[in-house]
């Protein structure tokens, strides 16, 4: 048994380092992913359920590294916001969105909203407003089609600071997003403080919701969201039935592989044009 005992401690320990050097690889190949123009974007529409129109798009980060081929944004932000790399990177990713959908609009593709993930880390910068702002100005885009999708994680760091500068953005008339709704820390309480004008309901409760709990969970979620005013997008729907469901309970907004996947920045209008020839 002791044995046994050192050697799981061995392989831990292995297991702990070859974790620590793979995020060390990741980190050291991020460093120069804007100057060597490794990031793109790519975009995935959300659709307006009641009206069946396209809403807008999420803006999702791909990053494909010569030396490591496509790394999946869920193995490099966290490594990004630790090394506090997501600060040029999300300011890349606002502005590229920005511009993106600005392009559309010049293009007689207009009314379509941006929706960009916003770090923690971004969020705590002093000058985060001044930077939004300047992206706006920078791009043209009108402050009514960007929308700010945070998490959860805001709350176990400086609240009241987040929310004023969220305040201030909302004043500006930029939207704010909550992601991933229901999987985090939120008390309902802290929510109601927040100037948000979107909750979007994490995939996990949309994927069960042929199960009679999950059902009645995500029911309860759309409920809250609206008691409080705020619009109601479901990510993650992937299944006619899980549309008829969220068409039933009156959800605002629908995203996921049923409408599309992300889609390269090159083929966006194209998929448009496609959608509204029917
Ligand atoms: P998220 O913000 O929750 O984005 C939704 C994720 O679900 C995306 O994964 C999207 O491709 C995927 N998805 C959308 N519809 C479906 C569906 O119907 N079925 C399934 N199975 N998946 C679906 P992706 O692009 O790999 O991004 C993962 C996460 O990485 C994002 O989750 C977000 O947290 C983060 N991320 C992506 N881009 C950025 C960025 O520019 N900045 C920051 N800070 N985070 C980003
Ligand atoms: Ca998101
Ligand atoms: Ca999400
Ligand atoms: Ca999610």
């Amino acid at each position: 048994a002791k044995e046994a005992g050192k050697g799981t401690y061995v392989m831990y320990g292995q297991a702990m380092q070859q974790h620590f050097d793979e995020r060390m690889i990741i980190e050291k190949h991020l460093r120069n992913v804007i100057s060597n123009n490794e990031l793109s974007l790519h975009y995935q529409p959300l659709v307006d359920i009641a009206s069946g129109e396209i809403w807008g798009f999420e803006a999702l980060i791909r990053w494909y590294s010569p030396v490591l081929g496509f790394v999946s944004p869920l193995s490099f932000i966290k490594i990004a916001e630790d090394s506090r790399l997501i600060v040029p990177i999300g300011e890349w990713v606002l502005r590229s969105a920005c511009r993106f959908i600005k392009t559309l609009q010049v293009q007689g593709l207009e009314g379509y909203h941006i929706s960009v993930n916003i770090s923690v880390v971004q969020l705590m910068l002093d000058n985060f407003t001044e930077m939004v702002m300047g992206v706006l100005q920078e791009t043209g885009l009108s402050p009514e089609f960007l929308e700010l999708e945070i998490t959860e994680s805001i709350f176990i760091e400086s609240f009241e600071v987040i929310v004023n500068k969220l305040k201030a953005l909302r004043q500006q008339g930029i939207g704010v997003a909550l992601d991933d709704f229901g999987t985090g820390y939120s008390s309902l309480s802290y929510l109601q403080q927040l100037p948000i004008t979107t909750l979007k309901i994490d995939k996990s409760f949309i994927d069960g919701i042929d199960s009679p709990h999950n059902m009645s969970l995500a029911r309860s979620i759309m409920t809250i969201g609206h008691d409080m005013g705020l619009k109601v997008t479901a990510e993650g729907v992937e299944t006619p039935e899980q549309l008829a469901f969220l068409q039933r309970t009156s959800c605002d907004k629908i995203q996921g592989y049923y409408i599309s996947r992300p889609i390269p920045e090159n083929e966006v209008a194209g998929w448009v044009a496609d959608r509204k020839a029917g």
